[in-house]
C-alpha cells in the first residue's frame, strides 16, 4: 500500500489531543479504573501503531483491536501491553495468538472446546489469555445464557488458558432513551454475580458509557474509542461532557488554479456550469482518499472561508470554487479546525448520510500520516 508522501494531501494527527482526551476520560472514573485504548481499523485512521504507543505511555492499560493481524503489528513493533482482538478468531489461529501472548474474546463453548482440543492434541503449553464476550442484547457475539457461561469459566481453569477478562457491549448507550440500555445493565449484573471470584478485567463501557452512564459502570475497565480521537459518539445528539480534543485534521493544498468562464463545466457528468466568470482550484484529493463522492455539493476551508465543491468528487482529485485567486500550494482544510472555522467528522458523515466513525475509518492508507 502506497502512503502519498510527495503531495501535499495529508491526515494530521494531534497526539497531544489523544493524550488529553485519554486523562480527560481516567480524572472523570473511579480511582483505579483503567482503559484500554480502542485501536482497530488502523486506530480509527489515525495510525495504529503511533496511536498505541501515545495511549499507552498518557497511562492507557492496553489497547483493544478488532482483528489478530492488528495486534500481531503491535507485537512486531515492540508494544507488549495486553492486546484484546474484540472479534473472533478462527479457532485454528488462536496458537498464533498465545505465542504472541495476545489476549482473544471468546464467545461460545463450542469455540472453546475445540481450542482446548487443539492445544491438548498439539501440546501447545502456552497458555491462551481470553476474555468471555457477553451478549447482554448487542445481539452480535458472546454467551447469552449464564449457565454455559459459568461452564466456560470453569473450562478456563485448566492450564491451556488464562481467564483474563469479561466484557459485553452496548448497543443504545449513545441513544437519549435509556431503556435498552437500562436492560443491558441489568442482565450484565447477572453475570457479574455469578462468579465468586471476577477476572483482573472486567468491562462494560465504551466511549458513551465512559461518557455519559459513569454511574452505571460496575467494572474496573472502560473501553475508549471515538472519544479519544476526540469525537462524540452520539455525533451532536447529545453534548459530550469530557472537553474532547479532536486529534485528527485531514488537509490537502491547491495543486492547480484556472479562471472558469461563464458556460464552463467541471468534473464528470458535467454536473456543475459557472454562470459568471470565476475562480477554481483543483484539490490532490478524491475518493479513494476516503473524501466520499457522496461529499458532492459539500464543502471545504480555503483562507479562513468555506468554498464549495464544484462538480463531483473524482478518483483522486476534486474541484473548490474560490471566492477570489489563491495560488498553488494554499492550504486547504478538508476535515478539522481552520482558524475560526470546523468542519467536523460528524458534519461531514451528515453530508454523506453515515456517522462519524465511518468518515474516520474509510481516509484511506494512502493519504500519508503526520505526526505531531
Ligand atoms: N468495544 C467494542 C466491542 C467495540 O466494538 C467498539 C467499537 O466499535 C468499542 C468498544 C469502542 O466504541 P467507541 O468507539 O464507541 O468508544
Amino acid at each position: 500500500m502506497i502512503s502519498g508522501r510527495l503531495r501535499k494531501t495529508t491526515y494530521e494527527v494531534d497526539l497531544g489531543a489523544l493524550r488529553h482526551n485519554i486523562q480527560a476520560q481516567r480524572s472523570a472514573l473511579p480511582a483505579g479504573s483503567r482503559i484500554l485504548a480502542v485501536v482497530k481499523a488502523n486506530a480509527y485512521g489515525h495510525g495504529l501503531v503511533p496511536v498505541a504507543q501515545a495511549a499507552l505511555a498518557a497511562g492507557a492499560a492496553g489497547t483493544c483491536v478488532a482483528i489478530l493481524d492488528e495486534a500481531l503489528e503491535l507485537r512486531d513493533n515492540g508494544i507488549d501491553a495486553l492486546s484484546l482482538v474484540l472479534g473472533i478468531t478462527p479457532v485454528e489461529y488462536a496458537n498464533v495468538a498465545a505465542m504472541a501472548g495476545v489476549s482473544l474474546t471468546v464467545g461460545s463453548m463450542d469455540w472453546l472446546e475445540e481450542y482446548h482440543r487443539l492445544a491438548q492434541a498439539n501440546h501447545w503449553t502456552k497458555p491462551l489469555k481470553v476474555h468471555l464476550g457477553i451478549d447482554t442484547g448487542m445481539g452480535r457475539i458472546g454467551f447469552t445464557d449464564i449457565d454455559q457461561f459459568k461452564q466456560a469459566v470453569e473450562l478456563l481453569q485448566s492450564p491451556e488458558f488464562e481467564f483474563e477478562g469479561m466484557f459485553t457491549h452496548f448497543a443504545t448507550a449513545d441513544s437519549t432513551d435509556q431503556t435498552y440500555f437500562e436492560k443491558q445493565v441489568t442482565r450484565w449484573q447477572q453475570f457479574v454475580d455469578s462468579l465468586d471470584e471476577l477476572p483482573p478485567y472486567v468491562h462494560m463501557a465504551n466511549s458513551a458509557t465512559g461518557m455519559w452512564h459513569r454511574e452505571h459502570i460496575t467494572a474496573n475497565t472502560v473501553r475508549m474509542g471515538i472519544s479519544m480521537y476526540g469525537h462524540n459518539p452520539s455525533g451532536c445528539d447529545i453534548k459530550e461532557n469530557l472537553g474532547l480534543q479532536p486529534v485528527g485534521t485531514f488537509k490537502t493544498a491547491i495543486s492547480f488554479v484556472k479562471k472558469l468562464k461563464a458556460g464552463e463545466s467541471v468534473s464528470y457528468g458535467a454536473t456543475y456550469t459557472a454562470k459568471e466568470d470565476e475562480w477554481l482550484a483543483t484539490l490532490p484529493v478524491g475518493y479513494a482518499d476516503g473524501y466520499s463522492r457522496s461529499l458532492t455539493g459539500f464543502k471545504v476551508m480555503v483562507a479562513g472561508q468555506f468554498c464549495p465543491i464544484a462538480g463531483r468528487v473524482c478518483m483522486d482529485q476534486m474541484m473548490v470554487r474560490l471566492p477570489k485567486y489563491y495560488p498553488v500550494d494554499t492550504p486547504v482544510v478538508l476535515m478539522g479546525k481552520s482558524g475560526q472555522l470546523e468542519l467536523t467528522p460528524t458534519d461531514l458523515a451528515k453530508q454523506v448520510g453515515t456517522i462519524n466513525y465511518e468518515i474516520l475509518t474509510g481516509i484511506s492508507n494512502r493519504v500519508h500520516r503526520v505526526y505531531k
